[in-house]
């Protein structure tokens, strides 16, 4: 159904650049300090780009707001696919992907399930095959389609130009934005949300990259700001490690939207749960595909010794690196020809310095500097084992790959910070949230700054879907609350939290069980 040897080779190309974000023709520089706007938007990933776009549809007039330079967020990088069940295309082709499994994937049982509100997944999984398809109206190519994991679920929709799934996305949005001259105003940084004396949104306090102050007076604000996977000072109190871990998330993700929220007293869910990537090249932060490990890529410690189950699930690996301290030393990902080929498609001098390539094992252990008789015998544990479900020391049963087509290559890894679930708690209308479920009147978030959908973690490739689904509905309300509510809505009634300007959130988080 795909080709995932070509789709691979792009991938991982596009992972290498994308956390440049693009220069997009609707982006612009603002040249006034004080503007007026029906919707604003702050961020343009996927979140904001759908909302952007629903709510010019919708009869607003809308603008986006992004602080840096370039467009598309972390958005844009998203390597997954976008799962959706009742498209068309599934239709079509007849292909089974039944929504009751969709949903129940989001409350697959786990030690600490955090939120995952029932009525957000249920209006995730209804919207879902329609977001396809108005992202395939609007010129997208997800037409390729594959079952999810370890299912015969056929709801995971890849780009048909061997791109990422948010590439693809990001790419179509962008166009789509340009089409309706919905303004870009790059550099420029949200900082507050106005509300009035009685508590009506009002619009947003930003600043340019060049330090000048920026008013915006809107009558709605979207906050898809995305989360906080880069914010090292935010996530150093909840875990020093997690302080000192490298990203894999654009410069853009660091937190602001909960920040601002959180000084109006918003509920915010999940706080401090964090997901890790267990194989970023530190050279290029760039992500090995989990593919690599699950093809029979094998990991090694500093002295070539295997220390987890390459299979198990990114977390845990992480996990397993940080509680037993090899991540303090170099680690490396030993993969062979065969998997290269396979997954990546790569030639080893793809990006010089990154992979350390070699003929014969010797030489590699030479190579990365780890001692040959430790890395031959992790190398003939996996040559070991078969592919007939046994368990190794490590709990790893599934054994694609022997390790023996050469040349074999190594990549020095890292552990990163690569998502964070938690965030603003919204409803099935996008609209924010204060600690008593209470909708706050013209204010709306989606994507990943909020929480409540993934509970403690995210269970699939579903955080595109969330962004696209959760930022047009956003926009299309938004776009009505704006056309009834001319003058917005008094909100001085509802039970904001005390305003905390030390980021509340991190004592009035995880309220929900
Ligand atoms: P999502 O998937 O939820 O759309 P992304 O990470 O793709 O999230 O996009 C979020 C975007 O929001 C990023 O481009 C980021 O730079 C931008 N952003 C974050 N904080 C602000 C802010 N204070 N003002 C404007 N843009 C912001």
């Amino acid at each position: 159904m795909i080709n995932l040897k070509g789709k691979m080779l792009l991938q991982v190309l596009l992972a290498v650049f994308v956390f440049a974000g693009v220069e997009a023709d609707a982006a612009q520089e603002l040249k006034q300090t004080k503007f007026n706007v029906d919707v604003i938007v702050i961020g343009s990933g996927a979140a904001g780009l759908s909302a952007a776009i629903e709510a010019k549809a919708h009869g607003a007039s809308t603008a986006i707001v992004e602080k840096l330079p370039t467009v598309g967020g972390n958005s844009i990088s998203a390597l997954g696919s976008f799962a959706a069940v009742g498209s068309r295309i599934q239709k079509e082709r007849g292909l089974h992907a039944s929504p009751e499994a969709f949903y129940l994937s989001f409350f697959r049982h786990e030690e600490r399930p955090g939120t995952v509100r029932p009525e957000l997944v249920k209006r995730l999984v209804a919207e879902s095959g329609r977001a396809l398809d108005w992202l395939n109206d609007m010129g997208a190519g997800l037409t390729e389609v594959a079952p999810a994991f370890g299912t015969n679920e056929y709801r995971e929709f890849y780009s048909n130009e061997s791109i990422g799934a948010g590439a693809e996305i990001v790419k179509e949005l962008l166009r789509q934005a340009e089409n309706d001259d919905i303004p870009i105003f790059t550099s420029v940084r949200a900082e507050e949300i106005v509300l009035d004396s009685r508590g009506r949104v009002t619009g947003i306090n930003a600043v340019k990259g060049d330090g000048t102050e920026i008013e915006v007076n809107a009558r709605a604000v979207v906050i898809a700001t995305g989360g906080y996977a880069a914010a090292h000072d935010i996530l150093a109190r909840f875990n020093p490690v997690f302080g000192e871990t490298m990203t894999s998330n654009c410069p853009g993700s660091t937190g602001d939207g909960l920040i601002m929220l959180d000084a109006l007293g918003a509920q915010l869910v999940d706080i401090g749960k964090v997901q890790f990537h267990p194989t970023i090249s530190p050279i290029i932060n760039s992500m090995i595909p989990e593919s690599v490990r699950n093809l029979g890529g094998m990991l090694v410690d500093s002295e070539g010794r295997r220390f987890v189950n390459e299979t198990a699930d990114s977390d845990e690996i992480a996990r397993v690196m940080y509680t037993s301290g090899v991540y303090k030393k170099p680690m490396f990902l030993i993969f062979d020809r065969k998997i290269a080929d396979e997954v990546l498609g790569l030639e080893p001098t793809f990006n010089a310095g990154t992979y350390f390539t070699a003929n014969d094992l010797e030489s590699l252990a030479r190579l990365i500097k780890v001692p040959y008789k430790n890395l031959r015998r992790s190398i003939a544990e996996i040559q070991n084992n078969k592919a007939d479900g046994t368990v190794d020391g490590f709990g790893r049963s599934s054994f694609e790959s022997n390790l023996n087509h050469y040349p074999v290559f190594a990549v020095k890894i890292r552990p990163a910070m690569h998502y964070t679930p938690g965030g603003v708690l919204i409803d099935d209308q996008a609209r924010v949230l204060t600690p008593f479920h209470e909708p706050v009147y013209g204010l709306y978030a989606a994507g990943e700054v909020t929480g409540g959908i993934n509970g403690s973690r995210r269970k699939g490739n579903t955080s595109l879907t969330e962004a696209v689904v959760f930022g047009r509905i956003a926009g299309i309300n938004a776009a009505d609350f704006v056309e009834k509510h001319p003058d917005g809505i008094d909100n001085l009634e509802l039970n904001f939290l005390p305003k905390n300007e030390n980021f509340g959130f991190l004592s009035h988080s995880d309220v929900e069980r």
